[in-house]
């Protein structure tokens, strides 16, 4: 038999090189594009005609090539990048191998423009299906031009194969945007039958962002920033309100190399876990670091893939680092030197200012005073009318309010210097002109708050504490429903809302006074009591609603108070619109009259 072995002819391994390298019109515009990036240009032009069909052009200022790398570039395996094997593993620059020009040379009609900064002439290079045609001294600017004309000319099936127009300049842009999310730091162009597409002025990488995909996205953006010994990662994800169903801007970034990674994907939505429903994706522009040796990239030129060494690692780093920053974005903004103020939107409560929490007994009451005074205990003489109306006899008037009344009838100047005792960590006994007042101190507080949270939740002054990370608590539909009703309530006595899902409520901030701990013990007693059965004795579910809070809130019986505290809850007590009542209709405090005393001990 004779040997039936051939090499096969250049041209037709191009070709099959070529195929793998060049799967479309986008494949162009990425290896240009990257060889431009690699040139070390700061202005990148792309410029498209029908999808790439008829041109694809990259224009750059990059350092250029002097006349026979310009004719040598073309060649396979010509590259300025790799010398040994082992670079490959070290590679930072985009190309691979050497096999670009070549490839695209064999399938295409391609131009060449380039000049070196140090000469004056450049070179132009015409290639046809991997024969020089032409070559010249010209004269042209820095940099290269690469013009790609009439792809896969020899390779018919191909050009039939190409998708619409519409799809091939989708996959086009795609290219462009990768590579224009990963160097922030060069200005890129892109026209598409002469429409200016993009025009990307060089800037931080929010702002890449944001040219990229729209002025709108700038308010969605966390922002990200984490350095390990294994991977540092930067960038941005979005909150996860604006997460979508479709799987939108999603890109991640090795070493300034667009890649896919499952993987990672996962850890990025693993830190929503919770924040978002199935079926939601959020966005993210994620920027990893790693060292070359730990990756593995060069697997192939127009793959995306790549395979870490330490992936578990890694995928747990990708995570924390995001649910950190989710968790943080709403407190404040994470500080972010490349915020470009232009650009902002305020985060809803950046500009909310701490107000002074109302004082409700008496504005011009010190506490302090008494202490000059040597009175032990705030029924010393106050210092304005309304205070002595509350404690001692007076003819004046200032019987508007319950509040009023009572304290009338209850104080008198013989109580002037009486002081607050707590007895059995329940009762609080105080002197006043009839004898003696016990105070129950949990339903006291009752109504003090009570009162406070109608108040403020017209009003709407109360003061906020900002969690550090948002509170979640998962309710069913109804209980989502209510909360969702009572939000603006809520709000105006303090509670600040991240979020409301189909599933789960996003606290970010409570009332001052109240501890983290007890929000969601807050929460499902209120939702209870609102549900079962508080309607028929509230007359609203604001009512109902600060009725169940005083509830929850109120000092609990049991508690030892200090001195100061027992005189605040007496004080506010008594400044009350209706203080014989707790919210629910339970007796506050008894007065025993002096006579009876006497009575009682027989006098
Ligand atoms: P690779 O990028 O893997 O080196 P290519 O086929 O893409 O292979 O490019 C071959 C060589 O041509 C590069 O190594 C580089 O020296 C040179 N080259 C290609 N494009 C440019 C450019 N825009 N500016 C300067 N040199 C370029
Ligand atoms: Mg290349």
């Amino acid at each position: 038999m004779p040997a039936i072995i051939q090499l096969l002819p250049d041209h037709v391994a191009n070709q099959i090189a070529a195929g793998e390298v060049v799967q479309r019109p986008a494949s162009v515009v990425k290896e240009l594009l990257e060889n431009a990036v690699d040139a070390g240009a700061d202005q990148i032009r792309l410029i498209v005609k029908d999808a790439g069909k008829t041109l694809i052009q990259v224009i750059d200022n990059g350092k250029g090539m002097e006349t026979s790398d310009a004719r040598l570039c073309f060649e396979r395996h010509a590259t300025s990048k790799i010398k040994e094997a082992t670079d490959l593993f070290r590679l930072y620059t985009k190309g691979f191998r050497g096999e670009a020009l070549a490839s695209i040379a064999a399938i295409a009609h391609v131009e060449l423009k380039t000049r070196e900064a140090d000469t004056e002439l450049g070179t132009f290079v015409r290639m046809e299906g991997n024969t020089l045609v032409k070559e010249e001294q010209i004269a042209t600017p820095k940099g290269t031009s690469i013009a790609v004309k009439n792809l896969f000319y020899n390779i018919p099936a191909r050009r039939n194969f190409l998708k619409s127009t519409s799809v091939e300049t989708r996959h086009i842009i795609n290219e462009f945007q990768r590579i224009a999310l990963a160097h922030q730091d060069i200005a890129f162009s892109c026209y598409h039958n002469d429409n200016e597409l993009y025009n990307l002025a060089p800037g931080n990488l929010r702002q890449r962002i944001v040219a990229i995909t729209g002025k709108k996205t700038n308010e969605k953006l966390v922002p990200i920033e984490e350095k390990t010994p294994i991977a540092e990662i930067r960038g941005f994800v979005y909150k996860s309100e604006f997460s979508r169903k479709k799987r939108g801007e999603q890109f991640f970034f090795v070493n300034n190399r667009f890649v896919k990674s499952a993987y990672l994907n996962h850890a990025v939505m693993s830190a929503y876990e919770g924040l978002i429903p199935s079926g939601f994706y959020p966005g993210y522009f994620l920027y990893l670091q790693l060292p070359t040796e730990s990756i593995d990239i060069n697997i192939h030129p127009t793959k995306t893939e790549i395979k870490f060494e330490d992936e578990k690692t890694l995928y747990a780093i990708i995570r924390s680092t995001v649910k950190h920053s989710l968790g943080q974005y709403n407190v404040a903004p994470v500080l972010d030197f490349n915020r470009d103020a232009d650009l902002d939107v305020p985060y809803k409560y950046k500009d909310q200012q701490l107000r002074e929490p109302t004082i409700r007994v008496n504005p011009d009451f010190n506490p302090f005073k008494k202490e000059a005074q040597k009175t032990p205990s705030s029924f010393g003489k106050g210092p304005t009318q309304h205070w002595e109306s509350l404690y001692t006899q007076t003819d004046a008037v200032h019987a508007e309010t319950n509040a009023q009344k009572t304290s009338e009838a209850l104080f008198s100047d013989t109580a002037t210097n009486a002081a607050t005792f707590q007895i059995h960590r329940k009762y609080l006994i105080s002197s006043i002109k009839s004898g003696i007042v016990y105070i129950h101190q949990h339903l006291a507080h009752q109504r003090i708050l009570y009162e406070e949270y109608l108040k403020n939740s017209t009003i709407k002054e109360a003061v906020s504490q900002q969690l550090i990370f948002p509170l979640e608590m998962t309710f069913d539909s109804q209980d989502i429903n209510l909360v969702k009703e009572l939000k603006e309530d809520l709000e105006g006595i303090g509670f600040l809302f991240d979020k409301i899902s189909d599933s789960a409520v996003f606290i970010s901030g409570v009332p001052v006074n109240v501890d983290q701990e007890q929000v969601n013990d807050i929460f499902e007693q209120l939702l209870d009591d609102l549900k079962n059965d508080l309607p028929e004795s509230s007359f609203s579910q604001i009512d109902g609603m600060a009725k169940s809070l005083a509830k929850s809130l109120a000092i609990k019986t049991g508690t030892p108070l200090t001195g100061k505290e027992q005189e605040a809850i007496v004080n506010k007590l008594f400044s009350c619109k209706q203080p014989e009542l707790s919210p629910y209709g339970k007796k506050t405090f008894v007065t025993i009259n002096l006579e009876d005393i006497d009575t009682l001990l027989k006098h």
